[in-house]
């Protein structure tokens, strides 16, 4: 690709600017724990997981969604014997999901600091009310030329978003954790991509197709700058 005075640096915002996986993963465990009369946690996340995967095109991504699958996963696993107490746990659950503090990252108000001198956007998927509570409380809205909360992050979406701002591909790089919303579509569309993984990662975004792709990786949004100095 050309060589460019700057860039379009696009970031993901969960699990890539601030934390947020990890808090699903306790919730996993306290559900299994509720949920221990009717069933072993193996049984109890593969039943979640099917509930999520089959609601995905009805609830979309997001904390209330999963809110919603877990309480149908309970009342089937249980057989409906499931109390209104434990259903209130369940709701418990999702609330402190929605209620977390946002926590940043390591690194990213100086990653962000680096790159100002490039175009910076923000590309989130999920619920549009709860992403623009985060986004506002991370304090980090205004680093962004535009912030774009979707429904999904595929190649369609990717290639509308550019086709929108007027964005031509070989200007573009999108960074984030899961190489099935991030990293792949962009690639596939003639963009960069950068992964930075995150120490835990959702079944659904660790579920991607095998690609022939050479996907740069980097262990930590602080070696980012670098590589984007290397581009440009
Ligand atoms: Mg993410």
């Amino acid at each position: 690709m050309a060589t460019l005075a700057s860039m379009i640096v696009a970031f993901d915002a969960d699990d890539t600017l601030w934390h947020n996986e990890d808090q699903f993963a306790d919730t996993h465990r306290a559900f299994e724990a509720l949920l221990a009369p009717w069933a072993s946690a193996d049984a109890v996340d593969r039943r979640l997981f099917e509930t999520e995967m089959r609601n995905l095109s009805r609830y979309g991504y997001g904390a209330k969604s999963f809110m919603l699958s877990m309480t149908e996963t309970a009342i089937e696993i249980s057989d409906g014997e499931i109390t209104g107490d434990r259903i209130g746990r369940i709701l418990d659950l999702g609330r402190a999901i929605l209620d977390r503090p946002i926590e940043l990252l390591s690194d990213v108000p100086d990653v962000l600091d680096a790159l100002a001198h490039h175009t910076l956007m923000l590309i989130t998927k999920g619920d549009l009310h709860a992403q623009h509570a985060r986004i506002a409380e991370s304090g980090l809205a205004d680093r962004f030329w535009r912030i774009e909360v979707v429904a999904d992050k595929n190649r369609a979406t990717y290639a509308n978003l550019l086709e929108r701002h007027g964005i031509a591909t070989d200007e573009f790089v999108m960074v984030g954790n899961s190489m099935r919303s991030d990293v792949l579509p962009v690639i596939e569309l003639g963009a960069r991509g950068v992964h930075v993984p995150y120490h835990v990662t959702w079944a659904h975004e660790a579920d991607h197709a095998d690609h022939d792709h050479d996907v740069p990786r980097l262990e930590r949004l602080g070696d980012l700058p670098d590589l984007i100095a290397e581009w440009t």
